[in-house]
């Protein structure tokens, strides 16, 4: 088939605090995937290989709530999750509870594309992992592990009950900072993908699934409306199953941009009583792209034919 569109990628870093130091290293790095994911798809690859590509990029930075750089859980153990879609096709891929893998995203396409399920976790997503010789992480880094115990003391600090997380979260955003990745991509052919990669929320119960590997929540595609990708409070989203929202908002005629506001909207008024931050991107069939938050900042960049580089944000569309 002849290559049409103008190809297009938007990949966010996670809806966090993201204060202007840290964020300056984070901010180069989603460049650098959108920059990667961006060449993918100029070299003829598809909108699966660019999302894929400009993720384990991202995942293996260590900058990032995901791959290398993922938040520990309340059993101060590393329990990844990805998933991916195909706009064309509908295939999706998903894994979770994952500790020894180096590329979680990497998982979920060979889940979406060499099995017959869309979401598979723990010891037999390790195996498959084995199977297709996906490479292996490092144990948690001292990075991780420093955070982790900084997180901990905080939550100590309240008497120590997991119900009062939210509350944590709050007062504490600093610490408890969501950065979780993703990435939406137009190829050459218009077909649409999006790809979501997390260490999950820090401190989560153990075994504790979030909306990153939850087709729909997190992650979803579809070449009728768009694709988009979310961070943030992953519970939120579960419940809103907000990517997929905001691929209706688009199929009933809103742009990128205003269907992830209308998304943030709806989290702002439905969920308004908890710690409620969330951050979207969003890319339709026409290259058009869209990113909010409710959360203080959005680390994210975008990349277009028409762009000589990539751009990149600490900020997108904010909405309280
Ligand atoms: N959504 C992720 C989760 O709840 C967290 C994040 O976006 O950083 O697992």
């Amino acid at each position: 088939m002849g290559k049409t569109c103008k190809p297009v990628i938007v990949v966010h870093g996670g809806a966090g605090t993201w204060n202007p130091v840290p964020s300056q290293p984070a901010l180069k790095s989603v460049k650098e995937a959108a920059d990667a994911g961006f060449n993918t798809l100029r070299s003829g690859g598809t909108a699966v290989g660019a999302v894929v590509d400009a993720a384990a990029l991202l995942e293996d930075t260590g900058a990032f709530n995901a791959g290398c750089g993922s938040a520990l859980n309340i059993e101060k153990r590393v329990e990844m999750e990805a998933s991916v879609m195909d706009g064309e096709t509908l295939q999706a891929g998903a894994a979770g509870l994952l500790s020894s893998i180096r590329n979680p995203v990497r998982l979920a396409r060979v889940i979406m594309e060499k099995t017959d399920h869309v979401f598979v976790v723990g010891k037999g997503a390790e195996e498959l992992a084995q199977i297709f010789n996906l490479e292996r992480r490092k144990p948690a880094t001292a990075v991780q592990i420093e955070r982790y115990e900084a997180q901990l003391k905080s939550l100590l600090a309240d008497e120590w009950y997991l119900l009062r997380l939210a509350a944590l979260v709050k007062a504490h955003p600093e610490v408890f900072q969501l950065e979780t990745v993703g990435a939406v991509a137009l190829d050459g052919d218009g077909n649409v993908a999006a790809e979501t990669s997390t260490g999950g929320f820090p401190l989560k119960l153990a075994g504790r699934i979030g909306d990153s590997p939850s087709i729909g929540c997190g992650t979803y595609a579809d070449n009728q409306s768009g694709a988009c990708s979310a961070s943030g409070v992953g519970e939120i989203a579960i419940r809103l199953v907000l990517a997929k929202t905001v691929c209706n908002y688009i199929e009933n005629g809103k742009t990128p941009q205003e269907a992830v506001e209308k998304a943030v909207a709806l989290v702002n008024t439905r969920i308004s009583s908890t710690y409620n931050a969330i951050g979207l991107i969003s890319i339709d069939v026409h290259g058009r792209m869209g990113a909010a938050h409710n959360s203080p900042n959005l680390c994210w960049a975008c990349m277009t034919a028409d762009h000589k580089e990539p751009v990149a944000s600490s900020k997108a569309k904010f909405l309280k």
